[in-house]
């Protein structure tokens, strides 16, 4: 038996009135505001309704509602990775932002989060109980999104990835039961949640290990743009014989002339080194060595609180319009570097915001204990082109220059993605290695059958291609 999803017109309307009113449907005053995620360069949503919960009841009501109505179901914290979405028409848009809740417990060394919470809550909550969470660049991405996709922050090298600290999750499926799921319950299902994102079902909370330590030896090297391709070579090669302690990122910046943005970066090109490093001061000063040794215009690297960690990286926080290109590389010899200068560095005519390589290996490199569906990303560099859309001509110069920077390093890609930085549509399977794709068809197979459920990089049921 197959369902066929396509809501005669009016289907939406049968949820009008639940989660307390907070349902909008086209037309209505409050849809377009809630149809507009995070990055709002991607302004072409078009559900068919957004709701926001209160409650895993709730999620489970609309849940049941949606699929009676022929509607198939989505779900958002804050619309950081909305950009692959496609066609919401006949899609119900459930936004979590409305369920935000944090509990750090220290002695068992476990947060549990709701669902729509961002990182900077449980970052700062983690703090002031001395211990430490698995975050990213960005105080505003939401905790589930990052989590359900990979999870990679400053720590990773040495601690992996986000996804596989997680112990259990809540889980609204298909049928609209609410379902716990942990290493041991619903085992399955737990594995394909981590890396395989909203395509199971919709989270309604999630937990997962804290880490007992509050500080880190951290911070970023700056230099002129100019410098680029003296400080480039010597901080790939450092990066891949690195200890695992340390984990950073090397951007070229063109920061903009916004008022709001400290003086000593507003308006200018940069480049800049930044990251953490899990080790006593002295080691971490060893570790630092041929970094510094390139005189960078400024030094911040120090002993901080690892709250101040989720500011490091000066990502923008609020609706920013964005658009982007990324790949994993294998490796980046001279060629490769000689590549990517040409693309974005001083002699190039690029625009980009931010071309980043952010540095693999360590305790990334290898498949993590327990792990889900994404156990670790093989490779030595992760590549990410950004540039600001503020306007339609320089969102599509954008598209243009962020995918001519990616396709610059083609030699050098392991033909794998990182999905959470990846913001366009594509082939999800590049995602997952071979037997894991399979296995999260399988187990899309048994959980949701008919496909209910879309993420943003969608996993079909078997012999749904
Ligand atoms: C400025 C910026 C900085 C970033 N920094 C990092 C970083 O350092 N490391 C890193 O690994 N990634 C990073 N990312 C990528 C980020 O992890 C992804 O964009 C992630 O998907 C965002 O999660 P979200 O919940 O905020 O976004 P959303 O767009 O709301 O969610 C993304 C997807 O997650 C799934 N999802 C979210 N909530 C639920 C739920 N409750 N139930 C089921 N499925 C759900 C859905 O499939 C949804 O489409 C960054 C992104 C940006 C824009």
């Amino acid at each position: 038996m197959t369902i066929t999803y396509g809501a005669t017109r009016n289907a939406a309307e049968a949820l009008r009135g639940m989660c307390g009113g907070a349902v909008h449907l086209p037309g209505d005053p409050g849809y377009d505001a809630s149809r507009m995620p995070w990055n709002v360069w991607v302004s072409r949503l078009n559900p068919a309704a957004v709701a926001y919960p209160r409650t895993a009841a709730e999620v489970s009501q609309l849940v049941i509602a949606a699929r009676a109505a022929g509607l198939q179901v989505t779900t958002q914290a804050t619309g950081h990775n909305a950009s692959p979405l496609g066609d919401l028409s006949e899609v119900l848009l459930i936004k979590m932002s409305a369920m935000t809740s944090v509990e750090i417990d220290p002695v068992k060394g476990i947060a549990r989060v709701g669902a729509g919470t961002l990182w900077l809550d449980v970052v700062e909550a983690a703090q002031a109980c001395g211990v430490t969470v698995l975050h990213g660049s960005s105080p505003d991405v939401g905790v589930l999104g990052y989590s359900l996709g990979g999870g990679m922050g400053w720590y990773a090298r040495e601690l992996g990835l986000q996804t596989n600290a997680l112990t259990a999750a809540t889980i609204v499926t298909a049928d609209g039961s609410i379902v716990h799921a942990s290493a041991t319950e619903n085992a399955d299902l737990f594995w394909a949640i981590r890396g395989g994102g909203g395509n199971y079902g919709v989270l309604t909370e999630i937990e997962f290990r804290t880490f007992d330590f509050s500080d880190a030896y951290a911070g970023m090297l700056v230099w002129p743009w100019e410098q680029a391709e003296e400080v480039l070579p010597v901080w790939a090669a450092w990066a891949v014989d690195a200890p695992r302690s340390v984990t950073t990122s090397f951007r070229i910046l063109q920061v903009p002339p916004m008022p709001e943005i400290p003086e000593p970066f507003r308006g200018r090109n940069l480049v800049v080194i930044d990251g953490a490093v899990l080790a006593g001061d002295a080691q971490a000063d060893a570790i630092l060595t041929p970094l510094r040794a390139l005189h960078p215009e400024m030094d911040t690297f120090a002993r901080v609180p690892t709250a101040t960690l989720v500011r490091l990286h000066m990502d923008p926080e609020g609706p920013t319009p964005a658009v982007s290109a990324t790949a994993i590389l294998d490796d980046l010899p001279s060629a490769g570097i000689d590549a990517l200068l040409a693309a974005t560095g001083p002699a190039s005519d690029s625009k980009l915001a931010v071309m980043e390589l952010r540095q693999l290996g360590g305790a990334l490199a290898v498949p993590a204990e327990r792990a889900g569906a994404v156990s670790h990303i093989p490779g030595q560099f992760l590549a990410f082109a950004l540039s600001i859309a503020a306007t339609p001509e320089l969102g599509e110069l954008g598209e243009q220059q962020t995918y001519q920077a990616i396709e610059a390093l083609a030699p050098w890609t392991s033909g794998r993605d990182y999905l959470n930085f990846a913001e366009a549509s594509m082939d999800t399977s590049r995602g997952y290695d071979e037997d894991a794709w399979l296995r999260l068809r399988q187990v899309k197979t048994d959980w949701d059958p008919f496909a209910l459920f879309i993420g943003n990089h969608a996993i079909p049921p078997l012999g749904d291609d």
